[in-house]
C-alpha cells in the first residue's frame, strides 16, 4: 500500500507559510522549529520538507540529498540546543508513526527533547 500525504496536515501549512512557526533552523530539505507544546525545556521538532508520512516511508522514498540534509540539521539542532552528547548531557529522539506509535499529525517528525531527565521510555504494556 502507498503511503498518502494529507496535505491539509497542520506541519505542511506550517511549511507553505500559512501558519507560523518558531524556527531553529532552516535548510533546502529541512525546518526546525519549537514544539508548541513543550514536554522538556529543550522540544524541538524536525522536518523534512517533502510529503512524508513517517519515519519509514522517509527512509524508503526520500532521495539520499534529502536524508543526508535531514540527519545533518538534526546534528546542528543538537548542537545549537546544547543538548549534544558528547559535551552536554544528552537528548532523547523520538518518532511517532501511525495508530500504535500515537502519531497526531500526519507528516514525519523527529522530537528533540532535552535539558532535563527522561522517564522511562515507553508506558508498560
Ligand atoms: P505527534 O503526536 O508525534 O504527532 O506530535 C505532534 C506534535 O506537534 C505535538 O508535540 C504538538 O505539540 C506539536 N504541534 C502541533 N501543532 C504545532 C504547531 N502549530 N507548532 C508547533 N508544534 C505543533
Amino acid at each position: 500500500m502507498a503511503y498518502a500525504y494529507d496535505d491539509q496536515n497542520i506541519f505542511a501549512k506550517i511549511l507553505r507559510g500559512e501558519i507560523p512557526n518558531n524556527t531553529v533552523i532552516e535548510t533546502t530539505h529541512t525546518l526546525a522549529f519549537h514544539d508548541i507544546q513543550p514536554q522538556a525545556p529543550v522540544h524541538v521538532l524536525v522536518i523534512p520538507k517533502g510529503p512524508y508520512v513517517t519515519y519509514d516511508h522517509f527512509a524508503a522514498e526520500a532521495s539520499d540529498e534529502e536524508i543526508v540534509d535531514f540527519t545533518r540539521t538534526l546534528a546542528k539542532v543538537c548542537k545549537m540546543q546544547r543538548v549534544e552528547a558528547d559535551n552536554a548531557d544528552g537528548y532523547r529522539l523520538i518518532s511517532n508513526a501511525g495508530a500504535h506509535g500515537v502519531q497526531d499529525v500526519p507528516h514525519l517528525h523527529v522530537h528533540v527533547l532535552g535539558g532535563r531527565r527522561m522517564g522511562r521510555m515507553v508506558e508498560p504494556a
